[in-house]
């Protein structure tokens, strides 16, 4: 019998995650991510966790919820954890992990690390000079920086993350090979806490990633500035940061990207039509 070889002492097993909000209907662009998640938690020997993003309470539906978890499974995906199943590190769903988001949140406020702002969308866009919004998250011109945390004792107000001005944040992601982006240009101060008492994705993302134990995050490309941000949380809070692969976006025919609303792609509307798994699988 060959001699087993030590592990070393770094060895994490692999942990990937599916994190789906419940907003609407998925798509074939993240049944086409998600199943790349599966086949590189699977290469890898490694765990698949499920993750409910339902933060936003505007947006997600108990439907949608159900509606998810019923489509991946018909689709062919398989987890070992999850909302349905359960799991070590249990609840699986956003809603339910808000002590965890407050007790992170109180870390970066007693390091300094985030103030109060209470600039609206519209404030930004109009002291940046550009009225319209496009799909990335405006440059935060820093007007609330420095007024201090006493402005607004009572009251509910938004948090920011002060990001290092000048500084390259880079990464080497797994599909796309090195990415830098400098903070203070590429992005900015951004969001960790909303004035309606809930963390921002960049924060809940982070904390959710890291008490599971994830090591590899795929996701699509459209996140990768997001990453960046992230990144900064992972270094604030003290926590490792797992491997990033970012998938590319799926396009329809007029090279636009995919959307929750377009019932011709979702694979609620797939499966209606009476497409198999296999045949949507195909698409990808
Ligand atoms: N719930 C987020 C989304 O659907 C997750 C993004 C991510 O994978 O970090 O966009």
């Amino acid at each position: 019998m060959a001699a087993r070889m030590p592990l070393p002492t770094d060895f994490r097993t692999y942990r990937g995650r599916l994190a789906p909000s419940p907003t609407g209907w998925l798509h074939l662009g993240h049944a086409r991510t998600f199943w790349l998640a599966q086949e590189r938690a699977a290469a890898a020997g490694g765990a698949l966790i499920l993750r409910s993003d339902d933060l936003d309470g505007a947006r997600c539906r108990a439907e949608f919820s159900a509606g998810m978890l019923e489509d991946l499974r018909w689709l062919g995906l398989r987890w070992s954890e999850g909302p349905d199943c359960g799991g070590r590190h249990a609840p699986y769903v956003q809603s339910a992990r808000l002590a965890e988001y407050r007790a992170a949140f109180a870390k970066l406020r007693a390091l300094g690390a985030v103030y109060p702002c209470d600039c609206s969308r519209q404030d930004v866009l109009r002291a940046l000079g550009a009225p319209h919004a496009g799909e990335e998250e405006p440059v935060y011109p820093g007007t609330c920086r420095g007024k201090g945390e006493g402005r607004r004792a009572k009251g509910e107000i938004n948090w920011r993350f002060r990001v290092p001005d000048g500084e390259v944040i880079s990464f080497t992601d797994c599909a796309l090979g090195p990415h830098a982006e400098m903070a203070g240009r590429e992005f900015g101060d951004f969001l960790v806490w909303r004035k309606d008492g809930f963390p921002s994705y960049q924060l809940a993302c982070v904390v959710d990633d890291a008490a599971m134990g994830i090591t590899e995050v795929v996701r699509g490309a459209d996140l990768l500035t997001s990453t960046c941000r992230q990144l900064l949380l992972y270094r604030a809070l003290g926590l490792a940061a797992p491997a990033f692969h970012h998938a590319p976006l799926m396009t329809d025919v007029n090279g636009l990207r995919l959307a929750k609303r377009d019932g011709a792609t979702s694979l609620r509307g797939l499966r209606a039509a009476g497409a198999t798994p296999e045949e949507v699988r195909a698409r990808f």
